[in-house]
């Protein structure tokens, strides 16, 4: 049964937001505070947090920064407010996963949860190991090395270089490469794409202002240059 961690102080949208993923067949736990939502998280055994972003505590972006500090890998959705565009981008940068704008429809809310669960769990062929230059990827276990030296890397960055190390010495188009990650019928700003790869620049380039490996193609988009 997939287990959703769902992070809301507010009573009515917590109870709200229970029925509605419970009524699609999740296992439900609620928590009304940052701190909280931090320690159960890092227990693990959730397949999703829904993160709010305003928490008495500790706030939204904190707990997700903090996680995947951490090394917790769980797939995190923000709540946020209408509005909050700047909030997002330093959502997506502190390495949540997606993010859905409050006030939003079960609907909507139940469409995006799926969707980060089908591509976190499209995980590719267990013992599939690629390595170029001082970067190791192992992709059935979800590791990555750098010299030596575990790279942590959230579970949308390892789909996001997965497709580039399958297309690499090719051009990836944003389209191509929202198709790639996140599915058709998604829309993403490419601020939102260039911080994505901007975050896996700093984790894997050895210097990330002049990369290497993640290169960019103006006016096109990202090509990988791995051997
Ligand atoms: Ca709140």
């Amino acid at each position: 049964m997939t287990r959703i961690l769902i992070v809301e102080d507010e009573p009515v949208i917590a109870m709200g937001l229970e029925d509605d993923l419970k009524i699609e067949g999740y296992e439900v736990e609620v928590v009304g505070d940052g701190a909280t939502a931090f320690g159960r998280a890092a227990g693990g055994g959730y397949d999703l947090i829904l993160l709010d972003v305003m928490l008495p505590k500790k706030d939204g972006f904190a707990v997700c920064r903090e996680l995947r500090q951490a090394g917790v890998r769980t797939p995190v959705v923000l709540l946020t407010a209408r509005g909050q565009e700047i909030d997002k981008v330093l959502g997506l940068e502190l390495g949540a996963d997606d993010y859905v704008t409050k006030p939003f429809s079960p609907r909507e809310l139940v469409a995006r949860i799926k969707a980060v669960l089908r591509r976190t769990e499209g995980a590719p062929a267990p013992g599939q190991v690629y390595r170029t230059g001082d970067l190791t990827l192992d992709f059935g276990r979800f590791e990555a090395t750098r010299r030596g030296a575990p790279v942590e890397l959230t579970a949308l960055e390892f789909k996001l270089l997965h497709a580039f190390v399958v297309h690499r010495g090719q051009v990836l188009t944003h389209d191509r490469i929202i198709e790639e990650v996140w599915g058709r019928d998604v829309f993403l700003t490419d601020r939102v794409i260039y911080t994505h790869i901007n975050n896996l620049r700093r984790k894997i380039e050895a210097n990330p202002a002049e990369p290497v490996l993640l290169v960019g193609v103006r006016g096109v988009g990202y090509r990988f240059d791995g051997e």
